[in-house]
């Protein structure tokens, strides 16, 4: 839990950060909220006057205390504001309409056929985004902004810079396109650290201090969080564990790289990888299909991949000594138990801080949705999260 500060030139951000106790407990009391951020017991009577005026903090029943009166019960109002998140993806955008809880209430999935250039892509995420606001029956007054999630790499405006597969989408600045289009502040990350920042508003990341997130989609990403933050490095361009190498010399890699986890991992490599194996031209998909079903070809490929996987695992871990890995994404398809457990015995038997704590390995909660309810909860964590003031 990030602490509070009594200095008072940092109100807001005081404000931030009880409203992020708030939200990670399940129901807390003004002198809990004290405990946990240091804050006096004034301050955080004055913060919760404030929240509660705001609409954002509901009382919500009493629990009983040791001696003296019962304490009153704090709560999230989840519907005090609703937030729009949109996935880029190049095969397809998913668009879901969140609540203060980052709990998804409409969700909706539109395919693109290969080489749409931006108008079209544009026009599409607007058009989707509308028709959720009009079947939930939500005024614009009550949406607080728009998240975009898309591959990078990306720029601190909001540009794309020559994604690997959308080649009509280099120096495109989709944020400010997007935000003239649809009417909303629009707010923007790439796809795995919107990922990640999901999995810390309304799934596994809650509460986990250091976590990594690896993101298997179309291609290979990550996002980090460490003591309580996100890190997005000099460019936003961190935790790129897509490129971590995994096989030195080998396939060559977009970025210019050889052997890295995206060259040798990511479905087109593994459809690849199949294919001069075994002379059978098969889609990820069925692969992955066929490794669930005991197929001996597909469960050799799957076993190929979980090996890259573990060795890209146990650098994550030496690197950033994290409490949790979570592994999620549109890719994991059947093969998720497999590679989860091959990441869990690597890290568990191969990091150096082993002997001083165990890693959890876990599935990312989210699914396929993770990077679209990541990018809502985008507009919900720069809206309120803490970050001390530069
Ligand atoms: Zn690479």
């Amino acid at each position: 839990m990030p602490m509070g500060t009594n200095h008072p030139g940092l109100g807001s951000y005081n404000q931030a950060v009880v409203l992020e106790t708030i939200h990670a407990a399940d129901g807390i009391s003004r002198v809990q909220i004290a405990g946990r951020t240091g804050l006096t017991a004034q301050t955080v009577s004055v913060i919760v006057r404030r929240l509660l005026g705001a609409g954002l903090v509901r009382e919500h029943g009493t629990a009983p205390s040791t001696g003296g009166k019962p304490r009153t019960i704090l709560r999230i109002d989840p519907d005090a504001g609703y937030a729009i998140g949109i996935h880029f993806d190049p095969a397809e955008i998913t668009v879901v309409l969140a609540n203060l809880a980052g709990v998804p209430v409409r969700t909706c999935r539109r395919s693109l056929t290969a080489g749409l250039g931006p108008p079209s892509v544009i026009a599409a995420m607007v058009q989707a985004a509308r028709s959720l606001l009009a079947a939930a029956q939500l005024p614009d007054a009550r949406v607080l902004g728009v998240g975009l999630a898309c591959p990078g790499p990306l720029d601190a405006d909001g540009t794309m810079h020559a994604p690997p597969q959308l080649s009509d989408w280099d120096r495109v600045p989709v944020r400010a396109l997007l935000e003239e289009a649809i009417g909303f502040p629009v707010g923007f990350d790439n796809d795995a650290t919107a990922a990640a920042i999901g999995e810390r508003w309304a799934g596994a990341g809650r509460s986990v201090p250091s976590y990594a997130y690896l993101y298997l989609g179309t291609g290979i990403g990550g996002g980090l969080v460490l003591d309580h933050q996100i890190y997005r490095g000099r460019s936003l361009g961190a935790a790129e564990f897509g490129h971590l190498t995994v096989a030195p010399g080998g396939a060559e890699c977009h970025c210019g790289n050889r052997g890295c986890l995206e060259a040798e991992c990511r479905p087109a490599a593994i459809e690849a990888a199949h294919a001069a194996r075994t002379g059978h031209r098969l889609s990820h998909a069925a692969i992955c299909a066929a490794f669930l079903s005991g197929d001996a070809e597909a469960v050799e490929t799957i076993r190929g991949v979980t090996v890259r996987l573990a060795d890209a695992a146990v650098s994550i871990v030496n690197l950033f000594d994290v409490d949790l890995l979570l592994i999620g994404g549109p890719a994991m398809r059947e093969a998720a138990g497999a590679f989860r457990d091959a990441m869990a015995e690597a890290v568990n038997t191969r990091a150096v801080n082993r002997r001083l704590h165990r890693v959890r390995v876990e599935i990312a909660p989210m699914g396929a949705d993770a990077a679209a309810i990541g990018a809502a909860s985008l507009v919900f964590h720069s809206a309120y999260a803490p970050t001390l003031p530069g």
